[in-house]
């Protein structure tokens, strides 16, 4: 019921962690620190999206949102720094 708190969930394209944005910008994965960038789906839009500057903009990064209730289990156990799961690229 407090998902609105929350903001959306999003997964990250990085490391494909699940977790809140509280509704922040710059999106900023709290588990790989990488930048999320909002895919909008606009079906009936044919033209082509110029790119934002935002695509370039390097995010600072602000205060974490929150992970999964199962990551933060995870995250809890071995803190953030544990790359087990970081991507090959
Ligand atoms: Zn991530």
């Amino acid at each position: 019921m407090a998902k609105a708190e929350l903001g959306a969930k999003r997964r990250c394209l990085t490391c494909g962690a699940p977790f809140y944005d509280l509704n922040r910008m710059p999106i900023v994965c709290p588990k790989c620190a990488a930048a999320f960038q909002v895919v909008e789906i606009v079906r009936s839009a044919p033209k082509r999206a110029p790119l934002s500057r935002a695509a370039y903009a390097r995010p600072t990064p602000v205060a974490p949102a929150i992970v999964d209730a199962d990551l933060l289990k995870e995250q809890a156990e071995d803190d953030e720094m544990e790359d087990g799961e970081a991507p090959a690229i």
